[in-house]
């Protein structure tokens, strides 16, 4: 083991990227500054088409971030007063959030205990006979298991809609996420390994009515200003954003690529740490690590620890949706999800993002390892 000085190993660094975009990133501010279009234009059709083509899908809608790309979607789909929606607990409270404002109920299903995803043998048992539609997260960057999930749905006569708000680029079965379900909801916050610098996301499908719901929708019910099939939302996507994105599309395979060896990298380090146990990806994905997460006991201790030796770490995410406040009046307690509850007690994501060197990394692990080796 290699004895490291004392270093920073932030658990996101955004900067970097920045940094080495620079130029490309100004010059766009300006172009969209002297084109004078703000909201829509050639920047948004361009960016929409170029992720659809990344995505493999007919058609991208661009909205003003992750949360109201799921919102819409739900509209889209049909999603109304009394309908019941299926997930997982261990999510990001925008994948549900959005389901009640979009008038739904919420329902759970619990994870994996290996890969920590929607347990699809668990999923038949949850559907009840409001439910309309299921909403697989690919969590961490890592796709959910979407043969057997759709077969259930199929099945069921149910839509899917991928929350993919983690995973742009990341493969299943050697297919794109975005158009594995009937629909896909993806953020571009910045911290997400597609970002804007603000807020962004977009709808993906390749049922082209469905996406012009939400093109309607995102746009006050209206194809033509001022003549208003529906009410609806300003949900649109400002041009400067995606001139941004459309810069950082072109790097995102590579970023991803970036962010495999140094997961490739923790895993190789962390091998022989029994206490340290790596969430592992299912063999037929091509994950994205959006996040590096493992599961450790006494994890706030070593949080503590890690933090006194300069790194960075999150927790992806400490209390499963249906023990939320929030969540309070669905009267699920403790016990619900015995799956989702243990690992919400252990997962630990470790810092990860293209520019994370290997000395860094190390770093890390040789902090993990002294305090399990309790030197
Ligand atoms: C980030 C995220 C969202 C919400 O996206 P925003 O762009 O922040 O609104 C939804 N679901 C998951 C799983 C996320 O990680």
């Amino acid at each position: 083991m290699r004895d490291l000085a004392q270093m920073e190993v932030p658990f996101l660094d955004l900067r970097a990227q920045h940094l080495s975009l620079e130029v490309e990133l100004t010059a766009a501010f300006q172009r969209v500054l002297r084109d004078a279009v703000f909201v829509g234009g050639p920047e948004l059709d361009r960016f929409e088409s170029e992720f659809a083509a990344y995505c493999d899908v007919t058609e991208a809608v661009a909205v003003s971030s992750g949360t109201d790309a799921l919102r819409l979607a739900y509209l889209a789909f049909g999603v109304k007063a009394g309908d019941e929606v299926i997930t997982v607990p261990n999510t990001f409270i925008a994948t549900t959030e959005a389901m009640s404002q979009a008038g739904g109920r919420v329902k759970f299903v619990d994870v994996d205990p290996s890969t920590l995803l929607m347990d699809p043998s668990q999923l038949e048992a949850a559907i009840g006979p409001r439910t309309v539609g299921v909403v697989p997260v690919h969590l961490f960057g890592t796709p959910a298991d979407m043969n057997a999930i759709v077969k259930v749905a199929r099945k069921h006569g149910l839509w899917v809609i991928e929350d993919a708000a983690q995973a742009q680029g990341a493969r299943y079965r050697g297919a794109r996420c975005g158009g594995l379900g009937d629909g896909a909801a993806f953020s571009f916050y910045p911290g997400k390994n597609l970002g804007a610098c603000g807020e962004a996301g977009a709808v993906t499908s390749n049922d082209r009515a469905r996406l012009s719901s939400v093109r309607k929708l995102r746009d006050h019910g209206q194809n033509q200003k001022y003549f208003h099939d529906c009410e609806g939302y300003n949900a649109r996507l400002d041009s400067l954003q995606a001139a941004f994105l459309r810069i950082k599309l072109r790097r995102l395979d590579e970023w991803n690529e970036a962010r495999r060896r140094a997961a490739s990298l923790y895993r190789e380090r962390l091998k022989l740490l029994s206490d340290v146990a790596v969430v592992e990806a299912p063999r037929d994905t091509s994950p994205i690590h959006h996040l590096f997460v493992v599961r450790v006991p006494r994890r706030e201790a070593v949080m503590a620890e890690l933090r006194k030796r300069g790194v960075g770490t999150g927790m992806h995410y400490p209390v499963p949706l249906h023990l939320q406040k929030a969540y309070g009046h669905l009267g699920l307690g403790a016990g619900a999800y015995p799956v989702a509850e243990q690992a919400a007690r252990e997962i630990l994501s470790l810092p990860i993002y293209p520019s994370i060197s290997v000395d860094q990394i190390d770093y890390v692990c040789e902090s993990l390892t002294r305090y399990f080796a309790g030197c």
